[in-house]
């Protein structure tokens, strides 16, 4: 039996979040690489938008418009519409191992009685089954697993793959609701997560504080510096454990996996640890005041200096050349 392994993304003010279109590429990969065929889900008020996106990704796209995913949680709805499919022969699915991704591959264990591998960060198709690789134990191992069966659920941290468009895009298939598959909650209130956590592991420019910073106050010129160039405040582990910030800001193996276009470090040293978490980033520029810091060997722009005194240099030129 070929494989038919379908992307069920989630979208964000309308749009296909990056997550999504990485586990839509990962979902034609892996049918590609097991001779089976993708497919895509959108399940949302208005799924016109992010289905359009995800065609770009996958061949088919089956777009259900619920409107009760406005004032109910999504998981319950989105479970119907893979149950759906699952009927029609969908035998692996893939989501993305957010808050609602996590809830949705719950809900179909017990619907579907399928295998959950969770928080992938890689995925190959191996024999009859997706491969899959995670971190464990704090990242001081990471495990290969493979489901027994023919049928499966797998999500997928970001970044784990790179996001690519298909050569042709898909077609779209609308559909009406089913229902939600389980009780759904309702939702009273949706408040955005305080800052730029939320969207780390999306950010386009990330701006990291190392312990060269020395203080919490010391991330002010991080700070500053994400602010002018529209970016998003990372850090090391050493910053964290130091309890200068939050460790949602942690990049790194025991921390989040970044890929942005523009990685800026100030007082980062490059342990191994923390590149894994970095070092895919398309530009990385580095300011630290050791000329051998390792993280030279990475960086494409590797600036010797005090940070104190090039962070606020270049904060003066960003803003001279905003002013100008
Ligand atoms: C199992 C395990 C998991 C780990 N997971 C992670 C992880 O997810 N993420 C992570 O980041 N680390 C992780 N670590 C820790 C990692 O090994 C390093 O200890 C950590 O990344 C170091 O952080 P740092 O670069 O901020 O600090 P340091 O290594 O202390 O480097 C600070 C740098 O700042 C420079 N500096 C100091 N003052 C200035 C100044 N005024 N101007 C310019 N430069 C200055 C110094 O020259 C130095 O290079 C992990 C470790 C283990 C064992």
């Amino acid at each position: 039996m070929a494989p038919v392994i379908l992307a069920v993304a989630e979208l964000a003010d309308g749009s296909l979040t990056r997550l999504s279109t990485e586990v839509a590429t990962l979902a034609r990969q892996l049918a590609e690489q097991s001779g089976g065929s993708a497919l895509g889900l959108v399940v949302d008020a208005a799924p016109d938008a992010g289905a359009a996106e995800l065609a770009a990704f996958v061949p088919r796209v089956v777009a259900v418009a619920s409107p009760a995913v406005s004032r109910e949680v999504w998981a319950p709805h989105a479970a119907a519409e893979v149950r759906r499919l699952a009927a029609e022969g969908v035998t692996h699915v893939i989501a993305g191992a957010t808050a609602d991704g996590r809830d949705l591959a719950g809900t179909l264990v017990g619907l579907l009685d399928w295998g959950l591998l969770a928080n992938a960060s890689g995925v190959t198709w191996s024999g009859s089954s997706p491969e899959v690789e995670a971190t464990v134990l704090g990242a001081k191992a990471i495990t290969r697993s493979v489901l027994t069966g023919d049928t499966g659920i797998v999500t997928v941290r970001p970044n784990a793959v790179e996001a690519v468009a298909a050569a042709s895009a898909g077609s779209v298939e609308p559909r009406s609701p089913e229902g939600a598959a389980t009780p759904a909650a309702s939702v009273l209130e949706r408040v955005a997560e305080a800052g730029a956590e939320a969207s780390l592991e999306e950010a386009r420019i990330v701006v990291v504080g190392g312990r060269g910073v020395g203080s919490p106050e010391g991330f002010a010129i991080v700070e500053d510096l994400a602010g002018a160039l529209g970016g998003v405040v990372g850090a090391t582990r050493a910053s964290v454990d130091a309890g200068w910030i939050a460790y949602a800001r942690q990049i790194g193996q025991t921390g989040k996996v970044v890929k942005p276009a523009l990685y800026l470090g100030l007082g980062v040293s490059g342990a191994m640890q923390h590149r894994v978490g970095m070092q895919s980033a398309e530009a990385i520029v580095a300011v630290n005041r050791d000329p051998d810091a390792p993280i030279a060997e990475v960086a494409d722009l590797f600036v010797v200096g005090d940070l104190f005194e090039v962070g606020p240099a270049l904060l003066a030129e960003l803003r001279a050349r905003r002013g100008g």
